[in-house]
């Protein structure tokens, strides 16, 4: 896992590459160059926030699980791994999409997202 320091490097070094490609920000819809640029720095971020999100969902449970680490909400047996579904979320920064293992129950006869712990 990186530092602090090192993701803020990240995020320098990314938004110079950006600064760089937008160029020049007009301000007629927004009142001034500066209140353009602030939101569009600000929806810049937010959709950040949710790519993160969504990927580091995707990257955890693209890893399969051994099913006895898993068990049904209902009966505490095992599941099994059904697939993988996309489900998608309202954060504060906007809407992202969760990737969640779904496990099916023989004994209930149930299908259902269960809490890996
Ligand atoms: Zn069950």
């Amino acid at each position: 896992m990186k530092t602090k320091a090192e993701i803020e490097e990240k995020i320098r070094v990314f938004s110079l590459e950006l600064a760089a490609e937008l160029g020049e920000i007009s301000g007629e819809e927004h009142g001034s160059p500066f209140a353009a640029l602030e939101m569009l720095a600000a929806e810049i971020g937010d959709q950040l926030s949710c790519e993160l999100l969504t990927q580091q969902s995707r990257m955890k449970n693209e890893m399969r699980l051994p099913e006895s680490e898993c068990c049904c909400p209902k009966c505490n047996g095992p599941g099994e791994l059904k697939r993988l579904r996309q489900r998608d979320v309202q954060t504060i920064r906007g809407t992202t999409e969760l990737t969640e293992p779904e496990y099916h129950c023989q004994q209930c006869r149930r299908s259902s997202p269960y809490s890996i712990n």
